[in-house]
C-alpha cells in the first residue's frame, strides 16, 4: 500500500521510540514461557466479518496454516504470539437494525466461524471451560464464538437461545447504537441503562450460561447489568476510563463493583480507546469536521476534507507502555483477579492498534512489559488467560440451577 508523507514522517518520528519499548530479550523469553502455560485468552478477533469482506466468506483456496499479513490472525502467527484460545466475533453493524437484516448477517458470520473452525485440524470449537483446557492441552487453538451486539438477536430470546446452541458464549449488550432495550455508549441515553426486556436478555444469558458482555455499552447499562447478573461478567474488548476518558471504557465505580460480581475487564489494543491523548484530538477532529460542514454541503467532500485533516494531523497513537497502564489501573481498583485480554484486531492493524502491539504476534510484548513493573508469574497467568477460565466456570455453575427445559 503505498505510504502517504505524512504516515511517512509519523513512522520515522515514532521509529525511535519504538525501539526503546523493545523489552531485554530475557523478559521476553519469560514471558513466552509463561503465555505457554497459562493458555492466552482472547476475548474478541474480527477475522470472520474479515473473510466475509474479502470474498463473502469463500474459504476454498484460503490456506490458513501459512501467514497472511493481509489479514487479522492466521494459524502460524496465532503461534507466535502465544494464543491458546481465541474468541471469534460475530459481528454485524448496528445499522442493518433498521432494515430487519441483522439475524440473516450474523447467521453469515455463524456460518463463517463454524466453517472455519472446522477447516483447520489446529483449530477446535470450545463450548465451555473444561473445553478450552482440553484443547489448548492437546497442542490445538480453542476456539470460541462471541456476538458483537445484541441486535443481532431482534428482540427475540428464542434467538439468542438458538446463538447460544451454535456454540456462542458472550452477547455484547450493544454495539455502537442504541437499542430499544439498552442503552450504548457512543449514542443517546434513551433508557438510563436497561429496559425490563434488556434485564430478561441478562437473565436468559444467565440461565444459558453464557457471559453478559458490557463492552460498548453505556455507564447506565453497565451499572443495570451488574445489579441483574448472577454470574460474572465481563468487558469483552475495553479500557478503564481512568486512563483514557473514552465513553467506551469503564469507568471506576463500575470497576469497583466487579470484586463482588467476579466480573473480568478484557483490555484491547485499539489506540483510540488506550491512549489518554485521545479525547484531545478526538476533539479536533470534531472541530475540523464542523468547519468543514460549514463551508461545504457535500457529506463526501466534508469527508475527503477530514482525511486530509487526518493525513495533517494524525492520531496520537498509543504504546505498549499506555496497554500496561490501563492494565495497572484496573488491578488498582479492581483487583488483579478482574484484568483479562482481548486485543479486538479487526484489520491489518497498521493505523487502527497501538504502536507494537500491531498483530497477533505480539502479546509476549505486553506481557514482558508487566514483568517489567514487577507483575509476578502468577499475575501473569491470571491477566492471560487464568482470570477467564475461572470466570467462566463461576458463570456455567450460575447457570445449573437455573435451567429448564
Ligand atoms: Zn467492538
Amino acid at each position: 500500500m503505498m505510504m502517504t508523507r505524512a504516515l511517512l514522517a509519523l513512522c520515522v518520528l515514532s521509529a525511535p521510540l519504538a525501539h526503546a519499548q523493545e523489552p531485554d530479550a530475557a523478559l521476553l523469553a519469560r514471558a513466552r514461557a509463561i503465555l505457554e502455560r497459562a493458555p492466552l485468552i482472547d476475548t474478541h478477533n474480527d477475522l470472520p466479518s474479515m473473510l466475509i469482506e474479502r470474498n463473502g466468506g469463500d474459504l476454498a483456496g484460503l490456506d490458513l496454516g501459512v501467514a497472511h499479513p493481509e489479514l487479522c490472525a492466521d494459524i502460524p502467527r496465532l503461534r507466535e504470539g502465544g494464543v491458546g484460545a481465541q474468541y471469534w466475533s460475530v459481528y454485524t453493524d448496528a445499522g442493518n437494525a433498521r432494515t430487519n437484516r441483522s439475524l440473516h448477517e450474523a447467521l453469515r458470520e455463524f456460518d463463517v466461524v463454524l466453517r472455519l473452525v472446522r477447516s483447520r485440524p489446529e483449530l477446535e470449537l470450545a463450548r465451555t471451560a473444561d473445553d478450552i483446557e482440553r484443547i489448548r492441552r492437546s497442542g490445538r487453538i480453542a476456539s470460541l464464538i462471541g456476538v458483537e451486539g445484541g441486535h443481532m438477536i431482534e428482540g427475540s430470546l428464542e434467538v439468542l437461545r438458538i446463538f447460544h446452541e451454535l456454540g456462542a458464549r458472550y452477547l455484547t449488550l450493544t454495539h455502537w447504537n442504541t437499542l430499544e432495550w439498552a442503552d450504548a455508549a457512543t449514542d443517546r441515553n434513551e433508557h438510563e441503562g436497561l429496559t425490563e426486556f434488556g434485564e430478561s436478555v441478562v437473565r436468559e444469558l444467565n440461565r444459558l450460561g453464557m457471559f453478559v458482555d458490557l463492552s460498548h455499552v453505556s455507564a447506565d447499562t453497565m451499572r443495570d447489568a451488574l445489579r441483574v447478573s448472577r454470574a460474572p461478567v465481563i468487558f469483552s474488548h475495553s479500557g478503564a476510563r481512568g486512563v483514557d476518558p473514552h465513553v467506551r471504557n469503564v469507568p471506576d465505580d463500575v470497576l469497583a463493583l466487579l470484586p463482588k460480581n467476579g466480573g473480568v475487564v478484557h483490555v484491547n489494543f485499539i489506540k483510540e480507546f488506550v491512549s489518554p491523548a485521545d479525547p484531545e484530538w478526538q476533539k479536533r477532529k470534531t472541530a475540523a469536521r464542523e468547519e468543514l460542514r460549514a463551508s461545504l454541503d457535500d457529506e463526501k467532500a466534508v469527508d475527503a476534507g477530514l482525511a486530509a485533516w487526518e493525513k495533517a494531523n494524525p492520531h496520537p497513537g498509543g504504546t505498549i507502555a499506555e496497554v500496561a497502564d490501563h492494565i495497572d489501573h484496573i488491578r488498582k481498583v479492581a483487583g488483579i483477579d478482574h484484568v483479562g485480554i482481548g486485543a479486538d484486531f479487526y484489520d491489518k492493524g497498521t493505523t487502527s492498534m497501538v504502536r507494537g502491539l500491531q498483530d497477533v504476534t505480539r502479546y509476549p510484548y505486553l506481557f514482558a512489559e508487566l514483568l517489567r513493573r514487577g507483575y509476578s508469574e502468577d499475575d501473569l497467568l491470571k491477566i492471560a488467560g487464568r482470570n477467564h477460565l475461572r470466570a467462566m466456570r463461576q458463570m456455567e455453575k450460575a447457570a445449573e440451577p437455573l435451567r429448564r427445559p
